[in-house]
C-alpha cells in the first residue's frame, strides 16, 4: 500500500533517516519502534508530507508521492498532544474534516450527523456529542482524535504516540481498544512508538529504527526470536 524507497533525510551533519526502504501492507497495523532520536517521528511524517526526503521516494499503491502535498495524501493523523478544537463540541471536531470539503464533496448535515454517531460509536464514546474538550480526560481526548482521523476516510491512520502523555494504565486499556478498532476498520495503520511492549502486543509488524536506520522489519515473534542485529537483540531484550 505505502512504500518508503531509499529515503534520506539530513538536518544539518545529523542523517534523522539514512537510505530507509518499508514496505507497509494494506490493512495492517505496523508499529514503527526505537530509541528517542532514532527517526521514528521523521520517518511518519516522510510518509504524510510534512517532511520532504532529501533523497528516496514515497509511494502510495504504487504511485509516486514523493511531492504530493499532504492534503492530497488521503491521510488521517493522531499526535501525541492532539489540539482538539477547544471551542468545538466533540461533534463538531469529529465533522470537521467532512465540512472544510469543498462544495461539491461535502456530504448533507443529515449524512454529517450518521457518520459523526457512527463514529461515536466506533470509538465508544455515544452520548458526548455536545461535550467540549475540557470536559473529557486524556484517553476521551485521543479517542475523539481518532474518530476525527477516520472521518474523512482516509486511506492510511499515522500515529504518533498517541498515548504517550497518559499515565500507564489508560495506555494499557487502549491498547486493547487500538487493536479492537483495528481490527473492525481493517485501516492500514502507521504506529510510532518507543514502548517495546506496546508495540509487541498491537502490532502485526513492528519496524526497528536506530540512529536513522531501519535495522529490522518482523512480526513481533520475528523480532523478538530472531534479531537480525545486535541493537535489535539489546533493545527488545530490555522489554521482557
Ligand atoms: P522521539 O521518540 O524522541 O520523538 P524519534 O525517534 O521520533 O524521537 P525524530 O523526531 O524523528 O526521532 O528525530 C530524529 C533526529 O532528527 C533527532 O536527532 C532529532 O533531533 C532530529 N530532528 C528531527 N526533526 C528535526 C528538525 N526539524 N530540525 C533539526 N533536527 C531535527
Amino acid at each position: 500500500d505505502i512504500r518508503v524507497a531509499g529515503v534520506t533525510k539530513e538536518f544539518g551533519d545529523l542523517a534523522a533517516l539514512h537510505d530507509v526502504h518499508l514496505d507497509v501492507r494494506p490493512g495492517e497495523l505496523l508499529a514503527l519502534l526505537g530509541p528517542s532520536g532514532s527517526g521514528k517521528t521523521t520517518l511518519l511524517r516522510t510518509i504524510a508530507g510534512l517532511v520532504q526526503a532529501d533523497r528516496g521516494q514515497v509511494l502510495f499503491g504504487g504511485l509516486d508521492a514523493t511531492h504530493l502535498p499532504v492534503q492530497k495524501r488521503q491521510v488521517g493523523f493522531v499526535f501525541q498532544h492532539y489540539a482538539l478544537f477547544k471551542h468545538m463540541s466533540v461533534a463538531d471536531n469529529i465533522a470537521y474534516g467532512l465540512q472544510v470539503r469543498e462544495r461539491a464533496k461535502r456530504p448533507s448535515r443529515a449524512e454529517i450527523r450518521r457518520r459523526t454517531s457512527e463514529l461515536l460509536d466506533l470509538v465508544q464514546l455515544s452520548g458526548y456529542e455536545n461535550r467540549f474538550p475540557a470536559q473529557l480526560s486524556g484517553g476521551q481526548r485521543q479517542r475523539v482524535a481518532l474518530a476525527r482521523a477516520l472521518a474523512v476516510e482516509p486511506r492510511v491512520l499515522l500515529l504518533d504516540e498517541p498515548f504517550g502523555a497518559l499515565d500507564a494504565k489508560v495506555r494499557k486499556d487502549l491498547r486493547a481498544w487500538l487493536r479492537d478498532i483495528h481490527e473492525r476498520t481493517g485501516k492500514t495503520t502507521v504506529f510510532v512508538t518507543h514502548d517495546q511492549d506496546e508495540a509487541l502486543e498491537l502490532a502485526d509488524r513492528v519496524a526497528v529504527l536506530n540512529l536513522g536506520r531501519l535495522e529490522q522489519v518482523g512480526t513481533p515473534d520475528e523480532v523478538q526470536d530472531q534479531p537480525a542485529t545486535p541493537f535489535v537483540m539489546t533493545f527488545l531484550g530490555q522489554a521482557t
